[in-house]
């Protein structure tokens, strides 16, 4: 209509002006080229809520190759990426940000969780291959229909009444992690699923669709929820709907629900999924990792969590305890210091660790007189250890005992 026609011209006159400014470019690229264009996806979504954001999506009625190299003019600063196998291209600037151009194509699916294959076709069909419908609509960028929404599948009605409904009932199985998707979704805007959608995911758990599903695609979604604000509500549904059980095979004891939920928004990625782990013993643990598959980071991160939670339940020198604690990463060493059983060591190391105040180094013990060598690193470790031990206190102290030792081994 008219009025949602201006709505939409507000709303764009809102954003900011990069984006602005690629919008003109993305319509005066459409009336050179002769083509019909359109913002889709996420963005449009977004925009109708009010929440800002920054992917822009556009489906173009043609080649989006051609397009994307003739917008290429006006953006002197991006670098284009053409991806002829899906008919897409991606042109990325040099803030990282990026815009992805796609033409009208279908995309089937030749086995439940196999990438898309591409064939022509029209913007209809293309907002139809989508996931639900608040995906599922377009805002026209050509001249004379500049801010006019499509919308096909009844996404602004489905936005209103804050539901997420996928398009077609099989639309679980041409692709699973769409199951995982309309939990993100779900939980990021505080959005029920719709009914008949909520069936069908839970009949597609049922029937085991997930199996078709790659463990790495699997993973991609996993990490994306982990790195929602919301991603503790969206692991409980995870729990909850039956889906993790379907996919790791047995119930993990996973951790969801903590207290301090205030501070977890601003964790590190690694640190909430260690979070997450952080109930389950290390065998449940090793098992699970074979169900994802995780950047070496993260799986570095994992192992070292594992380690060091087996090794604190040995008795340690404070030496021991120095080394394992204030050498692994931090995300590692507050998980664990959250765990009952180490806080108390965990507190002892890191406050031993204050009392170090080290002045010598190295190039010192050399100016010293001593020998280079693997004699240096040995004493620097047993100055580290007078330090932990609170046998010397200052810089002085420090000085007198490493003489103290070179004249003995003089001797
Ligand atoms: P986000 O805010 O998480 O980035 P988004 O909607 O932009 O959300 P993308 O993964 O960037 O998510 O996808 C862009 C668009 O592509 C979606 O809005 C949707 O229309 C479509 N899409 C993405 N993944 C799928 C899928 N698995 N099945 C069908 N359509 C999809």
């Amino acid at each position: 209509s008219v009025a949602m026609r201006q709505d939409i011209l507000d709303l764009i006159a809102g954003l900011p002006e990069e984006i602005r400014k690629i919008l003109e470019a993305v319509r005066d690229t459409a009336e050179e080229e002769g083509c019909s264009v359109y913002l889709v996806g996420g963005f449009v979504r977004d925009l109708l809520l009010f929440v800002p954001t920054q992917d822009l999506d556009f489906v173009v009625e043609g080649s989006g190759g051609q397009f994307a190299t003739a917008l290429m003019k006006r953006m002197p600063d991006g670098k284009l990426t053409q991806h002829i196998q899906f008919g897409t291209a991606q042109i990325i600037f040099p803030d990282g940000s990026h815009l992805d151009v796609a033409s009208t194509r279908w995309e089937y699916y030749s086995f439940p969780g196999a990438l898309p294959q591409v064939e022509e076709s029209c913007l209809r069909d293309d907002l139809f291959r989508r996931d639900f419908t608040i995906n599922s609509m377009a805002i026209c960028l050509n001249a004379e229909h500049y801010g006019e929404l499509v919308d096909y599948y009844g996404g602004k009605r489905d936005l209103q009444q804050r539901k997420i409904r996928f398009l077609h009932n099989i639309s679980f199985i041409d692709d699973p992690t769409r199951m995982l998707r309309a939990i993100r979704f779900s939980e990021r805007y505080q959005f029920d699923l719709d009914k008949e959608t909520r069936e069908a995911l839970y009949t597609a758990i049922e029937s085991g669709v997930l199996s078709k599903l790659s463990v790495e695609r699997f993973t991609e979604e996993i990490l994306l929820i982990f790195k929602e604000i919301n991603y503790l509500g969206m692991g409980r549904a995870l729990i909850s709907s039956g889906l993790f059980k379907a996919w790791f095979g047995k119930e993990y004891d996973w951790n969801f629900d903590f207290e301090e939920q205030e501070d977890c928004a601003s964790w590190s990625l690694n640190t909430r999924w260690l979070m997450a782990l952080s109930k389950m013993d290390s065998i449940a643990i090793c098992k699970l990792l074979e169900r994802v598959c995780l950047n070496k980071s993260l799986r570095d991160d994992t192992m070292t969590f594992v380690r060091m939670r087996e090794a604190l339940k040995e008795p340690l020198t404070l030496s021991e305890l120095d080394r394992l604690v204030n050498k692994a990463p931090k995300g590692v060493v507050m998980v664990l210091a959250r765990d009952g059983r180490f806080s108390k060591l965990i507190e002892e190391a890191l406050e031993a660790s204050q009392r170090i105040n080290m002045s010598l180094d190295g190039k010192a013990l050399l100016e010293m007189g001593i020998k280079e060598g693997p004699g240096i690193g040995e004493i620097l470790d047993r100055v580290r250890m007078a330090w932990l031990e609170g046998r010397i206190c200052t810089a002085e102290e420090e000085k007198g005992i490493v003489r103290q030792w070179v004249n003995t081994l003089r001797r």
